[in-house]
């Protein structure tokens, strides 16, 4: 066995374990009441919930949401294509950093740790991986996992790249054939870098920019799901 393997094996095993204690739990409410994210379209995702449960090697993330890069292929063979998981990625969710008394807060306190930890050697992957390998004429591209979570639920294809600064240039040919790759843009300067940068690479890209000081998540969450699809020509 190749040690991506054996790594994709044990990132696979703990997302099960992570996924199976998400309902009820603070990632669930984090979610759903903050992030407008439904149990469905988190359960399709692999989201999951780092709780007491934890497998070795996970203990630090405890009270995290899990993330998992799920990725749809052959991992031992040609003849049996499963699912494995790249990496995972974790985003706190524990209520002394996220909430105060009166809820979900807009400025979150983290204190020495960080709001979203990857685990070491994981590289900044493609997000949502599954939406490239099936056939859509049209795409979009997001940045950051809650945009592509939103989008996804929306009813649009959708990768997620991680960060403004997370294209990489062997990304660009996964993009080949597409009537129309959508760039969706944080209302700001970082996001509009961003969008430029991809559409600059894909020639059918088209960028949509979210109004200012706002993005996918947080404009879904204000106007609706018809919002963002009239923004994609639905
Ligand atoms: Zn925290």
């Amino acid at each position: 066995m190749k040690p991506n393997e054996s790594r994709a094996i044990f990132h696979l095993q703990a997302s099960k374990v992570f996924s199976a204690s998400l309902e009820g739990s603070p990632a669930h409410e984090y979610l759903e009441e903050h992030r407008g994210i439904t149990l469905e379209t988190a359960k399709s995702m692999g989201l999951g919930f780092v709780g007491d449960s934890a497998p070795n090697g996970f203990e630090m993330y405890k009270g995290c949401l899990a993330i998992p890069y799920m990725r749809y292929g052959p991992l031992h063979s040609r003849e049996t294509p499963q699912v494995s998981v790249a990496q995972i990625r974790f985003r706190c969710v524990r209520p002394g950093c996220v909430k105060d008394e009166s809820g979900f807060r807009e400025k979150e306190d983290h204190g020495t740790h960080g709001k979203l930890e990857s685990m070491a050697g994981d590289t900044g992957h493609i997000y949502n991986t599954n939406d490239l390998a099936k056939y859509h004429d049209e795409i979009a591209v997001c940045e950051g996992e809650p945009d592509t979570w939103t989008t996804k639920q929306c009813g649009i294809p959708v990768i997620g790249i991680q960060g403004a600064g997370g294209w990489k240039d062997h990304f660009t040919e996964l993009f080949e054939g597409y009537e129309v790759v959508w760039v969706l843009a944080d209302g700001d300067p970082a996001g509009m870098k961003f969008a430029t940068g991809v559409a600059e690479r894909i020639s059918v890209a088209r960028i949509i920019p979210m109004d200012s000081g706002m993005d996918v998540n947080k404009s879904v969450l204000k106007y609706g799901e018809e919002y963002l699809l009239k923004k994609v020509g639905r």
